[in-house]
């Protein structure tokens, strides 16, 4: 019989009961799922691999014997890891396994017989080893197996052998007209782009052209460049048709004399930048558009974005809307709050602070105000999306530290107004093929020059045996009325992890700087408390403050000139700036210290070096891009990035921007893309 897509995997030839069920447990059930269920890298058997040749980062196959299986505890907790140790004639390697792939897995291994290791070399503490290789048992017709093979996920019961045939012959048994059905490309634009169909590119991935061997394990054969051209294709007509339904929105237009806003700009202490100019100036004329506002504002840290969202949000009261500001912490809403509270303080305008740690009392009056609109600007955590919170007319919504929020989270906000106007701030800049894909339905304004008068901040990489020097340093700073700020990964001692925590090391360093007050601050302190201790090192009664990453976004103290980051090697590049954001705010010379634990890595020292080298936020992020991988970067939940079988937005930027171009092209001529819609 001819296969139809959708026929189920019992029709095949070959496929019992009992290997349909195990199928199906993959959530493999039809013909279509069994074609898509993708070689997850091949393996040229004539080039295989020794254990003394191994180098990090390789994806490598090779052929050893089983020495041992064990069990080990991870450290103190109940979990456990299996570790098993494989060898051949050049030496032996470590693979682990933080969970047991499927029951019996391990037990089908004795030792001393062969098995083949399919992974990555991973390097961990100087050590090469492998984490949640594929193993399995190396038979006799192993061996006749083609030379260029392709790999899959394990499937529990399957060869690898069988899932391969099973899958050539669904593909040949598919009946001709359902060849074409499957195609999810126009024709012109497999022609315009020479893909292969989509027939004939399954057809390749799972038996590839031995010819084809080199592009093949390079994720460079036409067929795999067809399959990675679809999904990012497909990924970009998503992007591109939600940026032609929000043109056709419709939202409040928000027209205002701007007399409020002129008041504000002749009453500051100082002039704003022209970026940060040009940036409200952008706002502002989105505002007035029926369409609503979709924009991302980036800048480097201390960039003064805080004061163009105050400006656009009164543009928008003085329209007559309510405007809501949503942080990450409750440490920023308060500072947010202050900041209002001062340069609102000759407005008639009335402003309020939503935290999820008020009293009862304080929440209810200012849910109130919000519903009956006697509230104007609000300000808080994310507290502000809970379904209690009804606004009267909210026209414009800011989101400071965006990155830190979920997609769902903006969204949330987003529908409480009927279509407010939306701006997202972040100090994370994106590179710019990165923002095109991720952030394709909003405009982009961006601050590159800092407030005039901010000399760089000196940063210097230190190893533990040198931290003296850095406290005799900072007893200097300490005579010159400077404030310090320390970092630490942990708030209290953790089992099993020898790194130094805030809660101890406050009480060392009150110990070492007798003479000075050091402060406390961590996440897991009341609201009071925290409120009370930036107060205390705002004003300058505390001159150090020890804390954990709470104080990584946002926090503006200008007087503070000098950030000791111990345990550097276990922050991010990305963080690691964010925190040296902290100081430099002021007039005087700031300094920052990385200080590396006792084991680090060599990616981490790389990190730090990059670190200390530049004090640009974009080119960081660059790097920091290409160190995590745009998953990592970006924070897979929170980014809204699909998961790609196949694509790598990093590796395949050239195809991402030709997908990107056909999209649009394609939403030109046919502008509801009914086609597409189902399929994303
Ligand atoms: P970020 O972009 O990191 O959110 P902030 O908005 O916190 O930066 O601004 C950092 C500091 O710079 C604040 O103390 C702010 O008052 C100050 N600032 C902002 N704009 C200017 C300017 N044009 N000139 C001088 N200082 C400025
Ligand atoms: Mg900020």
């Amino acid at each position: 019989m001819t296969l139809q897509i959708d026929t189920p995997i019992q029709f095949l030839k070959g496929v019992g009961p009992r290997l349909g069920d195990r199928l199906g447990l993959r959530g493999i059930l039809t013909v279509k799922d069994l074609i898509e269920y993708y070689p997850r890298a091949y393996e040229d058997r004539r080039a295989a691999m020794c254990i003394s040749e191994l180098q990090k980062d390789q994806e490598v196959s090779l052929v050893a014997e089983m020495v041992k299986i064990s069990s080990i505890r991870l450290g103190q907790t109940p979990r456990r890891m299996t570790e098993v140790i494989v060898a051949d004639a050049t030496g032996r390697v470590r693979l682990k396994f933080f969970r047991v792939p499927f029951k019996g897995y391990f037990e089908r291994f004795r030792s001393g017989s062969k098995v083949r290791v399919i992974g990555k070399v991973i390097e961990y503490r100087g050590q090469l080893e492998f984490h949640h290789p594929d193993i399995y048992p190396v038979g006799e017709n192993d061996s006749q197996q083609d030379e260029l093979t392709p790999i899959y996920s394990e499937i529990e019961g399957l060869s690898q052998a069988k899932i391969k045939s099973l899958a050539i012959q669904a593909l040949e048994k598919m009946a001709v007209d359902e060849r074409q059905k499957m195609e999810v490309l126009p024709q012109w634009l497999i022609e315009k782009y020479e893909l292969l169909s989509r027939h004939q590119a399954l057809r390749e991935l799972h038996d590839p052209p031995l010819s084809q061997a080199p592009q093949f394990l390079q994720m460079r054969a036409k067929a795999q460049q067809r399959i990675i051209f679809e999904e990012l294709f497909l990924f970009q007509m998503m992007i591109e048709l939600k940026k032609s339904d929000l043109a056709q929105e419709s939202g409040l237009s928000l027209i205002s004399e701007g007399r409020w806003v002129d008041q504000l700009k002749e009453g500051l202490p100082f002039r704003l930048t022209s970026d940060q100019l040009k940036a409200i100036d952008e706002i502002t004329t989105d505002l007035k558009q029926s369409r609503p506002m979709h924009r991302l504002l980036q800048g480097d840290v201390g960039s003064g974005k805080t004061l163009v969202a105050f400006f656009s949000a009164l543009s928008a009261i003085e329209a007559g809307s309510q405007v809501a500001i949503m942080v990450p912490t409750e440490i920023l809403a308060e500072q947010h709050y202050k900041t209002a509270l001062s340069f609102f303080s000759k407005l008639p305008i009335s402003i309020a602070i939503l935290l999820g740690s008020q009293k009862e009392s304080e929440r209810q009056d200012c849910l109130r105000g919000i519903s009956t609109g006697v509230v104007q600007f609000i300000i808080g955590t994310h507290a502000l999306i809970q379904e209690t919170v009804q606004f009267k007319n909210l026209g414009l919504v800011v989101i400071d530290e965006q990155h830190r929020f979920g997609v769902m989270q903006r969204l949330r906000l987003k529908n409480k107004g009927l279509a407010p106007h939306f701006l997202l701030m972040t100090a994370t800049p994106i590179p710019r093929t990165l923002a095109l894909t991720v952030y394709g339905d909003l405009d982009v304004s961006t601050i590159k020059e800092k407030p005039p008068g901010r000399s760089n901040v000196v940063t210097k990489k230190v190893f533990e045996s040198q931290r003296d020097k850095v406290l005799d340093f900072i007893d200097g700073q300490l005579q010159k009325q400077q404030q310090i700020y320390f970092v630490y990964p942990l708030v209290a001692e953790s089992e099993g992890l020898a790194l130094k925590n805030a809660q101890e090391q406050a009480v060392i360093l009150q110990r070492r700087f007798a003479s000075f007050k050091v402060g406390l601050l961590h996440g897991q302190m009341k609201y009071d408390e925290k409120e009370l201790i930036m107060k205390q090192f705002r004003e300058g009664s505390l001159q150090i403050l020890v804390s954990t990453t709470v104080i990584e976004v946002g926090v503006d103290v200008p007087t503070a000139t000098v950030m000791v980051i111990e345990n550097a090697e276990r922050f991010g590049l990305s963080q690691l700036h964010q925190l040296r954001g902290r100081v430099g705010r002021g007039s005087g010379q700031s300094y920052c210290f990385p200080i590396l634990g006792q084991a680090f890595s060599q990616d981490a020292l790389k990190r730090i070096d990059t670190f200390a080298n530049t004090e640009d936020g974009f080119a960081i992020a660059e790097v920091d891009l290409q160190m995590r991988g745009p998953g990592e970067f970006l924070g897979v939940r929170q980014s809204g990035l699909p998961g790609f079988k196949m694509a790598d937005l990093l590796r395949d930027q050239d195809i991402l921007e030709s997908a990107r171009l056909a999209a649009q092209e394609l939403v030109k001529t046919d502008p509801q893309g009914w086609k597409y819609r189902s399929g994303c």
